[in-house]
């Protein structure tokens, strides 16, 4: 490819959108409703964060008008149109989305039938509301679109918020995030404002994740640990995926693995089959976690959070690997190197026994990271 000075010449669609970072933002809510030109909000939640839902809408006092509580995950539709039967009834000016990329991804599938203002109050390391990009299941089928529409407009980051996340889940939704930070390195349209964000998430989540597992309440580490989460949201919305998400997706949407820990799985081995063609992202991996192969380091950093290394241990069927390497290899797509279905096979059953990724075999490119 030609170069600009040193420069590689690259495209960069920085995706607009406000972000309030802190602890205690929440309290804020209000106001931003407000500030967006709103006046009647529906809360969304899932289940299991209904009461939070609850108390943000008595928060909202006159500003909310109700409170869905059916986010689930991989945003099947028929709960998107129940979501918006109450939209029409209610006549919501804007959503507000308190929890994970479930509940995120009910407040987009909204916004992208209504163009609603959607405000975000994450509380995983998902990423998602950093993201032009919705996944929709209809009748056990995830397809995804991205679209501005789908684009939130506004972020409030709640440290406090994560506080109540289970250390198993803050170990694979951090390692979630990290992998959109991974791919957004070697992606096709990389670029070096994105690769800088990038490693940038990756360091502040690797540093992060192990201190949260030793102390859950530990503030300093949650708030590492959720800017770690915004930044590589901001990659996977601005760099596309490559071999690692479509094979989490595969996985995930085929074999009705859970979202998290299928990617924290597949990483390693997802990068390990990468490396070789993608040794200056590999570099940057590396020295973002302070180790010497990003593979490793990747398999080391979840092995260090107790987190599920095997793809056997998380649900998944040895007799479904076979068909798992057919689907990933059917439809080709843009990735370092090439998709090879043997390779590819070889890759899911070093995920399904969770071994140690090989050493990679150190490139001279490398040392120019
Ligand atoms: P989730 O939103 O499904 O949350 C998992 C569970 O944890 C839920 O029961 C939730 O209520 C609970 N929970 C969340 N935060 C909590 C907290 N702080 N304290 C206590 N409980 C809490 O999980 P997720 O991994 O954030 O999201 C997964 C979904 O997001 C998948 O459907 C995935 O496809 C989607 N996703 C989309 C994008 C995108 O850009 N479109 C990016 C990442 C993930």
């Amino acid at each position: 490819m030609p170069t600009v000075g040193g420069m590689t010449p690259f495209i960069y669609n920085g995706a607009p959108g406000r972000v309030v970072f802190g602890f205690g933002v929440i309290a804020q809510t209000p106001d931003e409703v407000r500030a967006q030109g709103c006046r009647r909000a529906l809360v969304l939640s899932t289940p299991q964060q209904a009461d939070a839902a609850r108390d943000l809408s008595e928060r909202l006092g006159e500003l909310s008008v109700g409170v869905f509580t059916e986010a689930t995950m991989h945003t099947p539709i028929d709960v998107t149109e129940r979501a918006m039967a109450l939209v029409r009834q209610t006549q919501a000016d804007c959503t507000v989305a308190l929890g994970g990329g479930s509940t995120t991804g009910l407040g987009k599938a909204i916004a992208l039938r209504t163009d609603l203002i959607q405000i975000v109050i994450p509380t995983t390391y998902a990423g998602s509301e950093a993201t032009p990009i919705l996944g929709e299941t209809v009748d056990n089928l995830k397809t995804t679109q991205r679209g501005p529409k789908i684009l939130p407009e506004v972020i409030l980051y709640d440290v406090d918020l994560t506080l109540t996340l289970p250390v198993g889940l803050s170990a694979t939704s951090g390692m979630n995030a990290i992998a959109h930070a991974v791919e957004g390195l070697y992606a096709q349209d990389a670029n070096p404002i994105v690769s800088l964000i990038a490693e940038e998430g990756v360091r502040a989540l690797g540093a992060a994740l192990p201190r949260i597992v030793r102390d859950p309440m530990n503030r300093e580490a949650r708030s590492d640990a959720l800017y770690g989460a915004w930044a590589c949201g901001v990659v996977l919305g601005s760099a596309g995926m490559a071999l690692h998400h479509k094979l989490c997706h595969t996985l995930g949407g085929t074999f009705d693995l859970p979202h998290a820990n299928v990617h924290t799985v597949v990483l390693p081995h997802a990068a390990a089959y990468n490396a070789a063609a993608a040794p200056l992202a590999m570099a940057r991996i590396a020295r973002a976690l302070g180790v010497t192969d990003a593979p490793r380091g990747l398999h080391d950093l979840a092995r260090s959070l107790n987190a599920p290394l095997s793809l056997r241990e998380i649900g998944m069927p040895e007799s479904g690997l076979d068909r798992a390497a057919d689907l990933a290899s059917s439809n080709p797509y843009w990735n370092p190197r090439p998709i090879e279905r043997d390779a590819i096979r070889a890759l899911l059953d070093d995920a399904y026994f969770g071994r140690q990724p090989a050493a990679t075999i150190p490139s001279p490119k490398a040392a120019h990271a």
